[in-house]
């Protein structure tokens, strides 16, 4: 059997279910197919922190992510999703890194966005839950949240009223003009959008496409704060100093006996969390990536048993009052996925290089929040309206011009 669409998207997650919605609703082109094996936005789109900034570390990212942003602020208006501005604090105990701060805050003032800076007391006096050592604080204000689930089924609810269909099968074969599925049958289309999330290095190769993409295994944990040490109206708030877990004797004992050498050492910058849910939400999130672990994705995720007590750790440095926790760590939720990621932490958008196959790829750690400016600019392209200045940073044939290749290893990634 062959069924024919204007548009094929292979993948239902976040970028694929946005992508939808732009398409249909922001473009008019309702012959869309939509196939994943899986219920929409459940593979990693769920996963994930939620959280959105505009603080990115040169002006590709920047101002795609503004674009984004300004989507969906657009979007706030005709649904409820949750968006807030409650902000990024960073926050230092070291003075060399607060320095750091104002340095990065007047080169981000040249990319248009524009950090606030604070010192020691001005930090203490806002956010009093920090620890005393707090050297101070740099906050990114067109920053924050949202629901990115009520989000995606809105965006594909809206797709699916103007005729987009959602197919759950498997794509198992992509050429230009058609993709196949695993019961046998195919789609033709002009357009084919791969949006496979973790499994888009393996769908573009169906493509004869080599997409320059690995993946990283990263962890979450949610915890009920039932002691309300972490105050509802917390920003996203990111510990930026290197630090050491200060276990006791027997407990370093242990863990050398357990072979998790991993944690006695300098851990990383970045153990952060914020608020979840409403004000009466017990829920915290919280993550710290220590474990720099790429791998082929794989699930169930390997799930580090010892990651909520390493992660309420990491925190009680900067929070002091989560000490509370230590001798009894509250109840808590570990999930994760994948950061499907390029070198240099730009996601692929745009044409493929084969015949009307197009990329929604990349998204590592930041897909919910480029997920409206990456189907904006995608729908752009297979449309043939006006693309912006940003547009070339994020098309896959970056990677043919030699000076680009040079350049990649030197490109901040500014991921958290
Ligand atoms: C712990 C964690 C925290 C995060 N925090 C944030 C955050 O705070 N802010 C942020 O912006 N981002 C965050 N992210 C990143 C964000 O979650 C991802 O970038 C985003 O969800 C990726 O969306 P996607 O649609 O590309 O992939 P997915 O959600 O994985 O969707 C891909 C879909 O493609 C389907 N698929 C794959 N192969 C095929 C095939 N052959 N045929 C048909 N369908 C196929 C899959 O079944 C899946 O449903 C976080 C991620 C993690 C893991």
């Amino acid at each position: 059997m062959t069924r024919t669409a204007d548009v094929v998207i292979v993948g239902a997650g976040i970028a694929g279910v946005s992508a939808a919605y732009h398409l249909a609703v922001r473009h008019d082109i309702t012959s869309i197919a939509i196939v994943d094996p899986l219920p929409p936005l459940t593979l990693t789109s769920d996963k994930s922190t939620e959280c959105y900034r505009d603080w990115w570390p040169n002006k590709p990212m920047v101002d795609l992510m503004s674009r984004s942003i300004d989507i969906y602020e657009e979007l706030a208006q005709l649904t409820d999703f949750g968006l807030n501005r409650r902000g990024y604090l960073f926050v230092t105990a070291e003075e060399d890194r607060y320095r750091e701060f104002e340095t990065q805050a007047s080169w981000a003032g040249e990319l248009g966005v524009v950090p606030r800076v604070n010192g020691a007391a001005a930090t203490m006096k806002k956010y009093p839950f920090l620890t005393e050592a707090t050297a101070g604080s740099l906050f990114v204000e067109r920053a924050g949240w949202f629901r990115a689930q009520d989000l995606g089924q809105w965006m594909l609810d809206e797709a699916r009223s103007r005729g987009a269909d959602l197919i759950p099968n498997r794509v198992v074969g992509v050429q230009p003009g058609s993709v196949t599925l695993d019961d046998g049958s195919s789609i033709s289309a002009e357009s084919i959008v791969l949006a496979a999330g973790p499994l888009s290095k393996a769908v573009g190769s169906m493509a004869g496409v080599e997409l320059p993409l690995f993946s990283e295994l990263h962890l979450k944990v949610a915890f009920k704060d039932h002691l309300g040490i972490i105050p509802r109206d917390a920003p996203m708030t990111i510990w930026n100093d290197e630090q050491r877990i200060s276990w006791s004797d027997e407990e370093r004992e242990a863990l050398t006996e357990m072979g998790r050498q991993d944690l006695l050492g300098v851990m990383p910058i970045f153990c952060h969390f914020r608020p979840e849910g409403g004000d009466d939400s017990p829920w915290v999130v919280a993550l710290w990536e220590y474990h720099d672990q790429v791998m082929e994705p794989s699930w169930p995720l390997p799930v580090d048993p010892l990651y909520p007590e390493a992660v309420m750790r990491g925190l009680t440095t900067m929070v002091p009052g989560l000490g509370a926790y230590l001798d009894r760590l509250p109840e808590s939720v570990v999930d994760g996925g994948y950061y499907t990621k390029t070198a240099e932490n730009r996601p692929l958008i745009g044409p493929a290089g084969a015949e009307g196959i197009y990329l929604l790829a990349g998204y590592s750690g930041f897909g919910v929040m480029v997920s409206a400016g990456a189907a904006d600019l995608l729908a752009s392209h297979i449309t043939g309206s006006p693309i912006p200045d940003y547009a070339d940073a994020f098309l896959l044939s970056r990677y043919d011009d030699p000076e680009y290749l040079t350049s990649v290893s030197s490109l901040e990634d500014g991921q958290l």
